[in-house]
Formats: C-alpha cells, sequence, structure tokens
C-alpha cells in the first residue's frame, strides 16, 4: 500500500510539473472506446479570449510524447496568438493514432463531442493529418471549430495564409542578414513538401530562389518535382545541406543538439511549430554560431489568423493577407529586441507576447 501510495504520488508529481512549469490553465483527457478515440485537449491560457489552436493527429511512440506535444503546441498557441494581435488564447488538441488507420467520420465526431463538453473555451482547426472534411464532422457535433470549407461559410485551409506569413518572415530575416530582403539566388531548403511546404515553394519559386526540398514520402517529393524545378535532399542529408536558408515546415524540434553541429546557413525560417527542442538552450546555440533564427511562432501566424476572422464572423481574404503581412515588420522588431537586450530572437518574441498577455489582463481586472 505504501509502495503504490509513493508510485502514485510520483505519477502525479510528474504529471503537474510540466503543467505548473509551463502554467496551463486545464489538460483534458478524452477516451472513448467503441471509436479507439484517445485525445488530449490542453488549454494553455485564456486571458485574450478563448483558447484556438488546431488538432493534430498523430503516431505518438508513448502517451507522455503525445501530452509532451500537446503541453508544448498549446502554450506555443498562446504566444502565437498574442504576437498576432489576435483576441484568443492559446490552446490545441492531439489524437493519439496512426491517421490512415485509425480516422474516420465516427472517431471525428466523437472528438467533436469532447470539444463540446468544454463550452468554448477551447476552439479547434487543422493542425497536422487533419483536413477540411475532418472540420466537417467536428462541425456536426459543435461549434467551436473553425478551418470550415468555403461552402459551410468557413475560411478554409489556412496553408496558404501560413505559407505567405513564412514567406514574409524569412524575407525579413533575409534583410536583417544580407541587407536586402530578396531572396533571388538564395538556396533556401524547404524540409516537409506538406501543406504550408507546397505553398512556401510556390511563393519562393516565383521570388527566384533556388529551392531544395526534402521530405519522408517519395509521393510527397514527386508530386512537388512535377510541379516545380528543385533539387531533392535525401531526408537524413538536410542538416548538412550547403544552404542558405533552412525552411523546416515538418515536425518540431529539429534544432536540436545534433543538428546545431552540422547547420552552416544563414537563416532558420520555417512554418514547422516548435522548431528549437529546448528554446533557451538551442535559441541560444543557434546566436552564437551567427545563425539568424526567424521565431516560429511568430512567422507561422498567418493560418490561425485566416481562422480567427472566421471565428470572428468578420473573414475576408484580403483582410488576413494584409494582417499576415505585418509578421515582415514584426519579424524586424523582434531582431532589433533581440540585438538591443542582448537575448535570442525567440526570448524577444516571448516577452513581446507576454508583454501583451499581462497589459490586456490588466484591463480586464474590476473596477
Ligand atoms: P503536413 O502534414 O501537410 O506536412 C508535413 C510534411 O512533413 C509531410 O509531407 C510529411 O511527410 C513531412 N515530414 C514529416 N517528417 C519529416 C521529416 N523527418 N523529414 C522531412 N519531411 C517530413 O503539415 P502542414 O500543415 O504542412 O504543417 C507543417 C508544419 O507547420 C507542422 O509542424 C505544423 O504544426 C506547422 N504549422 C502548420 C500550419 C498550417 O496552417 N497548416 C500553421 C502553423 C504551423
Amino acid at each position: 500500500m505504501i509502495e503504490l501510495t509513493e508510485t502514485m504520488n510520483n505519477e502525479a508529481v510528474s504529471i503537474f510539473s510540466d503543467i505548473e512549469s509551463m502554467n496551463h490553465e486545464q489538460v483534458v483527457l478524452c477516451h472513448d472506446k467503441e471509436t479507439g478515440l484517445k485525445a488530449i485537449i490542453a488549454i494553455h491560457n485564456t486571458v485574450l479570449g478563448p483558447s484556438m489552436g488546431g488538432t493534430r493527429m498523430w503516431h505518438y511512440a508513448t502517451d507522455q510524447e503525445a501530452m509532451t506535444d500537446a503541453l508544448r503546441l498549446s502554450r506555443g498557441m498562446t504566444l502565437k496568438n498574442s504576437i498576432a494581435g489576435l483576441n484568443i488564447g492559446g490552446g490545441k488538441a492531439v489524437i493519439i493514432g496512426e491517421a490512415s488507420q485509425l480516422k474516420n467520420e465516427a472517431l471525428m465526431r466523437r472528438f467533436g463531442k469532447f470539444v463540446h463538453s468544454l463550452g468554448g473555451k477551447y476552439y479547434t482547426a487543422e493542425d497536422v493529418n487533419m483536413t477540411t472534411r475532418d472540420m466537417e464532422y467536428i462541425r456536426m457535433e459543435t461549434p467551436y471549430v473553425t478551418g470550415l470549407p468555403d461552402y459551410m461559410g468557413g475560411a478554409g485551409d489556412p496553408s496558404p495564409y501560413t505559407a505567405y506569413g513564412v514567406f514574409v518572415g524569412m524575407k525579413a530575416a533575409a534583410k536583417r542578414a544580407y541587407g536586402s530582403e530578396s531572396l533571388s539566388g538564395k538556396k533556401v531548403l524547404v524540409q516537409g513538401t506538406g501543406n504550408v511546404g507546397t505553398h512556401l515553394i510556390d511563393y519562393l519559386t516565383k521570388d527566384g530562389a533556388k529551392v531544395s526540398v526534402s521530405d519522408i514520402f517519395e509521393d510527397k517529393i514527386k508530386r512537388i518535382t512535377d510541379r516545380f524545378s528543385v533539387e531533392v535532399v535525401a531526408a537524413d542529408q538536410v542538416a548538412t545541406a550547403p544552404v542558405d536558408i533552412y525552411a523546416p515546415c515538418a515536425l518540431g524540434g529539429t534544432i536540436n543538439d545534433d543538428s546545431l553541429g552540422l547547420l552552416s546557413c544563414d537563416i532558420v525560417a520555417g512554418a514547422a511549430n516548435n522548431q528549437l527542442l529546448d528554446e533557451t538552450v538551442h535559441g541560444q546555440k543557434l546566436l552564437d554560431k551567427g545563425i539568424l533564427y526567424a521565431p516560429d511562432f511568430l512567422i507561422n501566424g498567418g493560418g490561425i489568423t485566416n481562422v480567427y476572422y472566421e471565428y470572428a464572423g468578420n473573414h475576408s481574404h484580403d483582410r488576413v493577407m494584409a494582417q499576415t503581412e505585418k509578421i515582415y515588420d514584426t519579424t524586424l522588431s523582434v531582431f532589433d529586441m533581440s540585438q538591443k537586450t542582448n537575448t535570442t530572437p525567440h526570448q524577444a518574441a516571448i516577452k513581446i507576447a507576454e508583454d501583451r498577455i499581462k497589459s490586456i489582463g490588466n484591463i480586464k481586472l474590476p473596477l
């Protein structure tokens, strides 16, 4: 009995230590035997408004890995939504399992019921392995979903807007690193040729960049090489590829101790969330190596801006593009602040995001 109590106490400590250190408000575990649904909804911060962030479906090796992803991603949403100037807080959901085998209407609708049970404290949208069709299924069970297709009055796929924000953020980084925002002739490696990667490649090739691409799936690479004139880099050669700009557009954590020893680019600017495996250590190491890092949660905010206006009920393509374009100026301000305060660009961007939450939180206090 004593042993059991000790084990339970240790487990309780390990669950809450991450939630406490990242300062989450609420974390919900969702389970349904019939559909095989196992999901985690992490609500990080609702000071600016209801939490919003996509749902990711992934075959996590362990439940702990899924929990860590949900916690890190939802915190990232708080920062992203704040620095983008949106009136929403940060949340994120992960569904555990291989999407190609497990995902179906019943599973998505069951998940929708869990989202509904939170009463609007969390709004979902698309993330990795999710489509507008999946959002339609969720909508059958709850109104707390965005990223719906146009024919349902939604704002559609957010990834073209995400790609545009990454493109302008990359241009701002080029301006700072090279003195010109032009990407013409620059060697840019896009890792991950999915939804965002494809649109980014389109922008880059049109701007005259020399693009190379990498993905773990042959068919995804083929879809790109059929359409664009690009080089292909093997998935395990990304860190050693001799490029000017590395654009991580697959999964997070690719800036780590291993890759940092190999990277020789001038700029890291991409769409993937949580690119820095350890934001303090690896952000500093990039700075020490003279590699300019455009913070992920700042430059990949175009997609959430798109779904935000859908949620707010006043969406228009031009409005979202105009707001996304502001990422260029914000990225330059972040680089300035980083230099002035002798911090990494990532830390500078966090400061801007957290200051906004603090100041808006203050005006919400009763008079
Ligand atoms: P996606 O699933 O369409 O594309 C991801 C691609 O990465 C896939 O083609 C996959 O095969 C590839 N990939 C996975 N592991 C890889 C590896 N080790 N090496 C090379 N390729 C690999 O996802 P997406 O919507 O394009 O999103 C890409 C990233 O951007 C994700 O991290 C996502 O969280 C982030 N993001 C997306 C949006 C959006 O609007 N879709 C918004 C903000 C952030």
